[in-house]
């Protein structure tokens, strides 16, 4: 029986890990090993870390995690958990099954790209970027596409415009965007393109978007805020309560209406933000936010001081 099962291991996962580790805790920490920012070669905004590769972050966390002798873990899928009465039972893809009383689903999101424009997937994080916090900084007076046409990607336009290009084309990839979308697209001076975008091609920095009549658009740099999916069905499959975006609603203290289940990182958000924060410090924040809640709900449990 552990204290704690945590699911995934990107930012958000191995921080709840470390934290747990730290406090004697029996931590199994399980990562299938396919994290969101797998394509990026660096990440921004992580004070200290600003253009590290995220891969070397996940590396030396989880070696730094091996001087914790009750945390261990394993490269494995879960693919299921059911729930009882003193805890969790988790499946993992070979079929080994792991009790535990806690369970902490780090597992991430997973970008949707459009899979009519060839190249997109293989550009994405190399020259098509879904995020200004991102990547604004690295774009700074480029010329810009931003693809899409629905109002998040309207919205996307107008934030590049305002912050980082006066060269910006909103490409809706055979669509229209509503009129009022049009009038603000025209008063920032974002020229829109509605030709379907048939195939990304070129180098990061110089990208060739070919449309479907045969034209090239150029452009330095693509914004492209693709939907996204929950990575794991596993909050769904506990009944965890979702929020209308597929991000798992939890508490202040990562809880989720599922009592004895944390939810953190990009998988997760309070239902009174704006709109999710999905980046690596965030994750790894949530991932210390529910090692200690869930760690201080265990010692409740077992001193039972009553309160
Ligand atoms: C191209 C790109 C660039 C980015 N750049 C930045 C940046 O510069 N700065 C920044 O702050 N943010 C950046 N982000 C966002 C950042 O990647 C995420 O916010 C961060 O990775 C979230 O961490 P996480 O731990 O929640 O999830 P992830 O890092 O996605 O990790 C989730 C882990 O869970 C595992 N998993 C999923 N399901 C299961 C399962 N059933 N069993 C076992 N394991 C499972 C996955 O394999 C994965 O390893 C970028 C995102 C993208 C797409």
């Amino acid at each position: 029986m552990y204290d704690v099962i945590v699911v995934g291991g990107g930012p958000a996962g191995l921080n709840a890990a470390l934290v747990c580790g730290r406090q004697r805790r029996q931590v199994l920490l399980l990562d299938s090993g396919n994290p969101r920012n797998a394509p990026a070669a660096q990440m921004h905004m992580f004070l200290s870390r600003d253009g590290f590769p995220p891969a070397e972050l996940r590396r030396i966390a989880r070696e730094q995690l091996t001087a914790y002798p009750t945390v261990e873990m394993r490269d494995a899928a879960v693919t299921e958990v059911t729930s009882g009465p003193h805890g969790f039972t988790v499946t993992l893809a070979d079929g080994a099954m792991c009790r535990t009383r806690k369970l902490v689903l780090a597992t991430g999101l997973v970008d949707v790209l459009e899979e009519q424009v060839d190249g997109l997937s293989e550009f994405f994080g190399r020259g098509v970027y879904h995020c200004p916090f991102c990547y604004g900084w690295e774009t700074d007076g480029m010329s810009l596409a931003v693809l899409g046409h629905e109002m998040p990607q309207v919205i996307q336009a107008l934030y590049v415009a305002d912050r980082f290009s006066k060269d910006v084309v909103m490409c809706t990839n055979g669509y229209s965007v509503t009129e009022s979308a049009a009038g603000h697209l025209a008063k920032a001076g974002i020229t829109v393109e509605e030709a379907a975008v048939t195939r990304i091609e070129g180098e990061e920095g110089a990208i060739r978007m070919v449309l479907a009549d045969s034209r090239v658009l150029r452009r330095q740099g693509v914004y492209y805020g693709a939907p996204t999916r929950q990575h794991s069905p596993l909050a769904e499959q506990l009944g965890c309560q979702m929020l209308p975006d597929g991000c798992v609603r939890v508490d202040e203290c990562q809880r989720t209406s599922v009592p004895g289940v944390y939810a953190v990182g990009d998988a997760a958000r309070l239902e009174s933000l704006p709109f999710p924060l999905d980046f690596v410090i965030t994750g790894a924040a949530d991932g210390a936010r529910a090692g200690v809640w869930l760690d201080q709900e265990i010692f409740g449990e077992d001193v039972d001081f009553g309160h």
